[in-house]
């Protein structure tokens, strides 16, 4: 396994390393060497119009990447990164067309990680998507990573991702603020309203997000919209492809009947207890097929879990993955919406 030293060093010889963060683990390579980004889409089976995100150590090091930040970004930079939150923010002309697929904005993050954050002091800004096949659910840890690439991977381990989810990617910048000169989009620096969209929900909420301003979900029916438009404009571009979708069946668990009636041999992922009877059931169960995966009543621990269960799900055949129905759950949690979001895209695969 590598140490920190060896994979700044990796890394800023052109080479590529999967390194932890607290969301997922990342495929990293330098954001400036064209060859290793290239290197990454083709090992990943990337579509090259898939835009990655840069993950920078420090606010030095965004000023390598973009500028004029609004007010509004540097409220929200300066109260929640480092963090599980993506910016779309104008790019840098000196970035490379390869990172942003040739859009005028590039996605940037500073994560919660310490290693992380201390290979990035050392290596200045790296790209890094999520580090896995296309089509496999993001890795959570390193097991996963060797996984999809093979044991001989390069891999700093930072041991099981604690959110174990993908950043929100938000942008306060949306379309409806841009005006046009000739074909060049302008954005004013100062917006009269505090309007964000966010393009992909996760462990930083609307909720959280809604003290700056406003907040909208870009909505599966606006996916749609743009997608048939005649510009075939997807201002996040990684919306339009296949999700990942266990082969097994994905099913919501509300009650006890569900799995009394069932065919056994299946996963049940549990946050918690509210369903009556059902963890004694289950416990009682074991035997005859049914792999409990109980999460003790914390979301966290249900969010670094998820992606673990639908893996263990595939590598080991079962028929069906009984999730408990968490968009009912009485509380609410930052991480519920993410959830409910990424369990809905791995039953539909949309
Ligand atoms: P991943 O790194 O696999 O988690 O995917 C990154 C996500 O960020 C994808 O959904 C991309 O479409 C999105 N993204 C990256 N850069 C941009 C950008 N400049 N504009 C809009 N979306 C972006
Ligand atoms: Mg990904």
């Amino acid at each position: 396994m590598l140490d920190i030293d060896e994979a700044a060093k990796r890394l800023k010889l052109g080479g590529i390393v999967a390194i932890p963060t607290e969301t997922v683990y990342g495929l990293a390579a330098d954001a400036t060497k064209l060859l290793a980004i290239q290197e990454i889409f083709t090992i990943k089976k990337r579509p090259l119009d898939n835009p990655l995100i840069v993950h920078i150590g420090s606010l030095e090091q965004l000023g390598e990447i973009s500028k004029r930040l609004m007010e509004l970004e540097l409220s929200i930079i300066k109260k929640l990164w480092p963090g599980p939150l993506t910016l779309l923010l104008p790019r840098r002309t000196t970035v490379l067309d390869a990172v942003t697929a040739g859009l005028e904005t590039v996605a940037v993050r500073m994560p919660n990680h310490r290693l992380c954050l201390d290979l990035l002091q050392k290596t200045g800004p790296l790209v890094a998507p999520s580090a896995n096949l296309s089509g496999t659910p993001s890795p959570t840890k390193k097991e996963h990573v060797l996984s999809d690439f093979g044991e001989d991977f390069p891999v700093l381990d930072g041991g099981i991702c604690s959110i174990g989810l993908e950043s929100t990617v938000l942008s306060c910048r949306p379309s409806y603020f841009m005006t046009t000169e000739g074909n060049k989009l302008n954005y004013p620096y100062k917006a009269s309203h505090n309007n964000m969209i966010i393009y992909r929900p996760g462990a930083i909420s609307a909720e959280q997000l809604s003290e700056f301003g406003s907040v909208k979900y870009y909505t599966s029916n606006q996916i749609e919209q743009d997608a048939t438009s005649s510009s075939k404009n997807i201002p996040s571009p990684g919306l339009k492809y296949r999700h990942y979708a266990p082969k097994a069946k994905i099913v919501w668990l509300s009650n006890i009947e569900q799995l009394k009636g069932t065919q056994l041999n299946s996963i049940v992922l549990l946050l918690d207890n509210l369903i009556p009877d059902i963890k004694d059931f289950l416990e009682q169960s074991t035997d005859h097929g049914f792999h409990l995966v109980y999460c003790e009543g914390t979301w966290e621990r249900f969010g670094q879990l998820l992606y673990d269960t639908f893996r263990i799900a595939d590598l080991e055949n079962y028929t069906h993955i009984f999730v408990q129905d968490i968009r009912r759950h009485p509380f609410s949690n930052d991480l519920k919406e993410a959830l409910i979001n990424r369990i809905e895209k791995a039953i539909s695969g949309h």
